[in-house]
């Protein structure tokens, strides 16, 4: 079993895709149908046909949980509409960070939402394959999907003859071992097709050229799982949100130092503040010193960024990222510096080499952290830091590129007295660093 636990949130917060109503045993169908499930598969393929699940979710304003999400009615409908015989619906459960457990966790709480959400999908843009990519690792997170797949097709949900339709939606479990890089959807179709991993420039999108060439519709568990959701109107009201924003809600993982570590399911949209209160704040007597919001290639905020809201925009401007929805709380016994510098170190070694600008690029950065912790510095490594980073980031083939260099800006931007520490006074604040400048002094040029 995935450990973590599943955090209470206020009643404000909408539980779209962890509802309280949960069956104890996720893969019991009976008790799944009777709490509702597949009943939104059923008025999709009963009442709305294919065009009008897709004018459904377009009119909802719903888009995919990553930064670059697209409208799900517009993405659906590319895909429906893209030339070819075969399509397919690949569920990305992947999840590349390794810390994170949000997507395996409801996967086996609630398998059936996101079956019947990715059978929506299926159905929409007239796939026969819906395959779910899961880290090999995951073993339980498989049992537990690849039962309630039987049970869904032992019911006549998904399979052969859906709902007595007579139409065909095969599910199967494809669980992958990789990298980093695997979550990334270009190279997660690589993996699907056995050949080597590394992304590939977008166009052609994925909804007209996906896996073996055919037109594929990729989603994560929780796009997915809120579907269901939308069609039953279970969002309505919610969705009515400025368009520029992300509608609904996403699972974000909180750990470090705070009293109730786990997984809560919040808005988009709501503070920082408000998520680091779901999980009890930081015990006394530790302050906060910060957060690292988005996963490994995420951002550090300091602790006067609470104001900050979990969107897309918000963390961006704020030079973190949702990412894969990870925030790690510090305390004053974390050192902002060493954990910049470990975390691009991280994503250097994860880079996949196609390109030189990450490839050298993330590995020069890295060991300019690296000096940094140690009291090596040479000359005005923050302004080599700053140039290299935007150089980086501005020949970026993949996100994985754009993003690993916010770990160290954002230590630049928010953190400046701690780097100073290490840079002019040789000494690490949160006595984590052991900086070696006088023993090592003349070794360096
Ligand atoms: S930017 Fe980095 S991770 Fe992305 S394709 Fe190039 S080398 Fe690979």
């Amino acid at each position: 079993m995935t450990a973590s636990k599943i955090l209470a949130t206020p009643a404000r917060f909408p539980r779209v895709l962890l509802p309280p109503t949960l069956p104890a045993d996720p893969i019991n169908l009976d008790a799944a149908v009777a709490a509702g499930a597949f009943n939104a598969l059923r008025a999709a393929v009963e009442e709305l046909r294919a065009d009008g699940v897709i004018a459904a979710l377009a009119e909802s304003g719903m888009r995919g949980r990553g930064r670059g999400g697209l409208p799900l009615g517009e993405k659906w409908r590319a895909c429906a509409r893209a030339a070819g015989d075969r399509r397919y619906v690949v569920i990305n459960a992947y999840q590349s960070d390794p810390a994170v457990v949000t997507d395996r966790l409801l996967l086996e709480k609630n398998p059936y939402a996101v079956i019947e959400g990715a059978a929506i999908a299926a159905f929409a843009v007239g796939a026969g394959e819906v395959i779910v990519a899961l880290r090999a690792e995951a073993t339980n997170t498989i049992r537990v999907v690849q039962a309630a797949i039987d049970a869904a097709e032992a019911g006549g949900y998904i399979g052969e003859n859906i709902l007595g339709s007579g139409l065909e939606i095969r599910f199967s479990v494809r669980p992958l071992q990789g990298n980093y890089m695997l979550g990334e959807e270009t190279v997660l179709l690589k993996g699907l097709e056995g050949k080597r991993g590394q992304p590939e420039q977008q166009p052609p999108y994925t909804t007209t050229r996906g896996l073996f060439g055919a037109p594929t519709l990729i989603h994560g568990p929780q796009t997915l799982a809120a579907v269901p959701a939308i069609l039953a109107g279970g969002m309505a009201g919610f969705l009515e949100t400025d368009p520029r924003a992300f509608a609904g809600t996403i699972l974000v993982q909180i750990s470090g130092a705070v009293a109730r570590p786990g997984v809560a399911e919040v808005p988009f949209g709501v503070t920082l503040r408000e998520i680091l209160d779901v999980a009890g704040g930081v015990p006394n007597p530790h302050r906060l010193k910060g957060l690292l919001v988005g996963g490994p290639s995420g951002g550090i905020l300091p602790a006067d960024g609470l104001s900050v809201t979990f969107d897309h925009d918000s963390l961006d401007a704020a030079g973190a990222q949702v990412g894969s929805g990870s925030i790690v709380v510090l305390d004053q016994h974390s050192c902002v510096v060493d954990l910049a510098a470990v975390l691009t170190r991280f994503c250097a070694d994860e880079a996949c080499g196609k390109t030189i600008p990450c490839r050298i690029g993330l590995r020069r950065l890295a060991e300019i952290g690296a000096r940094i912790c140690e009291g090596q510095p040479r000359g005005d490594e923050i302004g080599r830091l700053t140039d290299l980073s935007l150089d980086i980031s501005a020949s970026a083939l993949c996100d994985h590129e754009r993003r690993a260099t916010l770990s160290l800006l954002s230590v630049v931007r928010y953190f400046r007295d701690e780097l100073d520490a290490h840079l002019l006074r040789n000494t690490c604040p949160a006595g984590v660093c052991q900086p070696k400048a006088e023993t090592r002094a003349g070794a360096v040029s």
